[in-house]
């Protein structure tokens, strides 16, 4: 009989091991003319999500479609694209890696034929260190990225001459901007109002900073505020058609460096920071927890530091 129990759990376990089929259902939304997204979890990366937690875009122009970050797996580039095509048939003329964020490019190498841009600094961090990420997230999603190949943006965007992307009706002005890395780009379309503001906007979601520098983030969210937008893509978290995004993100910034100034001026440990009570409006946002941790642990040396100059 114990035999037969066994038996009987092999096959369930076996069941619910192959019923995962390392499929993202990624399904696109449609919040403009010609423009979709696929708006991905408010996780960390784990072996479940696969890493489906950053949202990605793409615009259908009369010319051929236009797709804003692929994702962190070549699975996910893969499956984007396949979603593409329940939606059109044209070809997808320009790809877009808006940082070096391994969940915003892994999924570059599905897409064979089509330029890839990005700017110089993001281009040159994803050459030297993309195999670095792959395997990192590996270990983070295990099977979701396996044949997940690098592919490197093919030109940089620092090249364009006016700072425009054409394709037919569709003009999206790039914005160079930093502070999330060193080197972030968001893009307005003028036709719909769209704004895709990048990594610089995590909206309900606390922002990951392993990269950041805030008070230049802080300034990259003065400007987008000034962009005459109708709906903002944030690169993670649910879309918003005012303001909110960027002033809960700011919110959120002036409260991470202030805790960290004072604990800093106050002598505080890293475990004594962690003990402080969140403000209310923060302390219900997803990923608080993990993500304010990391950004104590990832930034606290450097307030430590500027006190000892
Ligand atoms: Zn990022």
């Amino acid at each position: 009989m114990k035999f037969f129990n066994q038996l009987l759990f092999l096959s369930l376990f076996s069941t619910v091991l192959f019923a995962n089929d390392y499929n993202y259902n990624l399904k696109p939304e449609k919040i403009a003319e010609n423009t979709y997204v696929f708006i991905g979890k408010k996780e960390f990366f784990n072996v479940k999500n696969g890493g489906d937690i950053s949202n990605s875009a793409f615009i259908v122009t009369q010319d051929g479609v236009i797709v804003i970050d692929t994702g962190s797996s070549s699975k996910y580039g893969e499956q984007m694209l396949k979603s593409i095509r329940t939606i059109t048939s044209k070809p997808i003329v320009t790809v877009i890696n808006t940082h070096h964020h391994p969940d915003h490019f892994l999924g570059n190498s599905a897409f064979k034929d089509s330029e890839i841009l990005a700017t110089k600094y993001t281009k040159k961090d994803i050459v030297d260190n993309g195999d670095l990420y792959i395997g990192n997230l590996f270990n983070l999603t295990y099977k979701w990225m396996q044949d997940t190949k690098l592919k490197a943006p093919t030109k940089e965007l620092d090249e364009l001459k006016d700072k425009y992307i054409n394709l037919g009706k569709h003009k999206l002005k790039v914005i160079y901007l930093e502070g999330h890395t060193s080197s972030d780009i968001a893009l307005y379309d003028e036709y719909t109002k769209t704004l895709f503001a990048s990594d610089l906007i995590f909206y309900n979601r606390v922002a990951a900073t392993p990269h950041a520098n805030i008070e230049n983030w802080i300034k990259a969210l003065e400007d987008l505020r000034k962009v005459d937008f109708k709906v903002l893509v944030p690169g993670h978290g649910p879309i918003s058609t005012g303001r909110e995004s960027i002033d809960q993100m700011k919110r959120y910034l002036i409260y991470l460096d202030k805790t960290l100034k004072d604990s800093a001026e106050q002598g505080l440990s890293v475990y004594e920071i962690l003990q402080l009570p969140k403000p209310v409006e923060f302390a219900n946002l997803a990923m608080i927890e993990d993500e304010f941790e990391r950004s104590v642990i990832n930034l606290y040396p450097k307030y430590e530091n500027a006190l000892m100059k």
